[in-house]
């Protein structure tokens, strides 16, 4: 039974490697991002509240991130481990979380912490294409779907994400920098992190994953 934590710039490729793991090792995958994009998509109070800081690049507040991914782990679903992808995101969340694991008498197993320069990350995230439907992730150059704009797996027609346009990458890759970046010496100082280089292709990374994962 793992708890692992995703760590990583926008655009290092934490969703991608985040489906692969999951299938592998049968981890429940929870994206904070991917939450909140439902919610502003069926038009929730949460959603119009997260709405306001995504479209900017900025962070939703902490408390509102920390209660709703308190209460999503205690659902029966999360009983076999579980993948966070995107949370925690700053020293605060991830101070929170611990000690409610604590609380709980549960810790993490790893949190794994993909890097790459920020020319790689403004290139991935710019060309990045996701289908609204079934939510698999493509990319104009480094992974195009089949057909110009068409999702390989349903044939919906394929979106860029709000936030992916290059002058809201610029402010979110800022963002990590500042408020996200500080995790890294965190969970180095619990014992908790492993690096994983992610300049390399996708299969690659997940091999390195993979490795640090075990059976
Ligand atoms: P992502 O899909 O992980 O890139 O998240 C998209 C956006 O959702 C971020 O730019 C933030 O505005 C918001 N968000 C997602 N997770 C968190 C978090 N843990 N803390 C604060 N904001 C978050």
């Amino acid at each position: 039974m793992k708890r692992v934590v995703l760590l990583g710039p926008p655009g290092v490729g934490k969703g991608t490697q985040a489906g692969l793991i999951s299938k592998k090792y049968d981890l429940l995958h929870i994206s904070t991002g991917d939450i909140f994009r439902a919610n502003i998509k069926e038009g929730t109070p949460l959603g119009k509240t997260a709405a306001g800081y995504m479209e900017k690049g900025l962070l939703v507040p902490d408390e509102l991130v920390c209660d709703l991914v308190e209460d999503r782990l205690t659902k029966d679903d999360c009983e076999n481990g579980y993948l966070l992808d995107g949370f925690p995101r700053t020293v605060f969340q991830a101070e929170r979380f611990d000690a409610w694991l604590a609380a709980r008498g549960e810790s993490l197993s790893v949190v794994l912490d993909i890097q790459a320069s920020n020319d790689i990350l403004m290139e991935r995230a710019v060309g990045r294409r996701l289908c609204p439907k079934c939510g698999m992730s493509f990319h104009v150059k480094y992974n195009p779907p089949k057909a110009e704009g068409i999702c390989d797996n349903c044939g919906s027609e394929l979106m860029q994400r709000a936030d992916d346009r290059a002058e809201t990458v610029s402010k979110r890759l800022q963002v990590y920098a500042d408020q996200t970046s500080p995790l890294v010496e965190y969970y180095k100082g619990t014992g908790k992190l492993a690096e994983v280089e992610g300049s390399r292709t996708v299969p690659e990374i997940f091999e390195d994953i993979c490795a640090l994962l075990g059976e």
